[in-house]
């Protein structure tokens, strides 16, 4: 049985869907915050799913999950706040989540012997790029509290691998984009930050502001590596699937290779909403570099991993089930 921590929210219930279908006993502990019961009312039609409403900052709840359930082997573990800015903000509540919640997990692990799990890491440890397309032995120094968290994270998992033995894959994602494909769930955040939905969204009383047109890129806007969100869940699958054999420490980038500019993804969204969108030129948002992408080669080679879909198909899965949530 896998224990999935934020499986209530975007990324978490997609890769919940997809252990269901394939037959995985799931449980899911969300304290639902930012994830949503509709979505683990619906995620139940497909398998055999528990879910238990618990918050990973008291250690009570998280140690209840392993005292009554013996019978979990693995954990993946998608719960964290992820806002850069509101983390610039807001650092406290960042260290306190992020960093704190994660150190109950692991210990209520190790209590419980549950000695594997892939962890949700991020492009933004490695901070403002030296070099791109950005592989795993680029230097780890973010330039936020956000990244900061997820950094020290993975530092903790090293350090609980040498001594206690516990085994981590640390996925380090890029930009997420894209729906099931089926548009059973989707990306659905309160408020929405992101730049796809937000550009979808967008209408003739809301308009999209688009942050910074100065940057050195080719068209002045930032460029991101847009990962789709079943290609991810692909890569955690992989990535459990290496951690149940090899049982050893790893860690790797989850993007495809190449980025788009934020004004190309404006323009295949104005495309695929077959609209003009109305927009809004606005500054910089602090803490974004100019070009993030991901070399993906390692995951490619050791996870047998290859991403599938390109951001025309993340926009399309996107579109329809902002179709389905207005
Ligand atoms: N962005 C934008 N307008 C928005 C949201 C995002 O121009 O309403 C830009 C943002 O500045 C960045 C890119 O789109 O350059 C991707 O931002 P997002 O928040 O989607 O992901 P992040 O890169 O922060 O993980």
């Amino acid at each position: 049985m896998i224990l999935v921590t934020g499986g209530a929210g975007y990324i978490g219930s997609h890769f919940v869907l997809k252990m269901l279908e394939k037959g995985e006993e799931v449980i899911v502990f969300d304290n639902l915050e930012l994830g949503h019961i509709e979505i683990i009312d619906k995620l139940k039609k497909y398998g055999k799913l528990k879910f238990i409403k618990g918050d990973l900052k008291i250690l009570d709840d998280i140690r209840g999950v392993f005292l009554s359930n013996k019978d979990i082997s693995s954990v993946v573990h998608f719960a964290a706040y992820s806002q850069v800015a509101e983390s610039v903000k807001h650092p406290q509540k960042y260290y306190y989540n992020n960093v704190y919640g994660t150190l109950n997990l692991l210990n209520a692990m190790l209590e419980f012997g549950v000695k594997k799990i892939i962890f949700s890491s991020t492009a933004a440890t490695y901070g403002n790029p030296k070099y791109t397309p950005i592989d795993e032995n680029h230097l780890q120094n973010p330039i936020n509290p956000y990244g900061n968290t997820k950094l020290m994270i993975e530092k903790i998992m090293d350090d609980y691998d040498k001594a206690y033995g516990l085994k981590s894959v640390r996925l380090r994602y890029f930009n997420v984009a894209g729906a099931d494909s089926e548009s059973r769930i989707g990306e659905w955040h309160v408020p929405e930050t992101h730049l796809i939905p937000n550009i979808l969204k967008a209408d003739k009383n809301k308009s999209f502001k688009m942050f910074g047109t100065d940057y050195e890129t080719n068209d002045g806007t930032c460029i991101r590596d847009y990962i789709n969100i079943e290609d991810l869940v692909q890569a955690h699958i992989k990535a459990l699937e290496y951690l149940n054999k090899q049982e050893i420490t790893n860690y790797f980038n989850i993007g495809t290779n190449g980025g788009n500019s934020v004004k190309e993804v404006f323009n295949i969204c104005e495309q695929i909403k077959g609209e003009k969108i109305p927009i809004e030129i606005q500054q910089r948002r602090e803490g974004d570099p100019a070009v993030l992408v991901a070399d993906n080669t390692k995951a490619k080679q050791i996870l047998n991993w290859i991403p599938e879909h390109d951001l025309n198909y993340s926009i399309k899965t996107a579109y329809k089930w902002e179709n389905i949530i207005k």
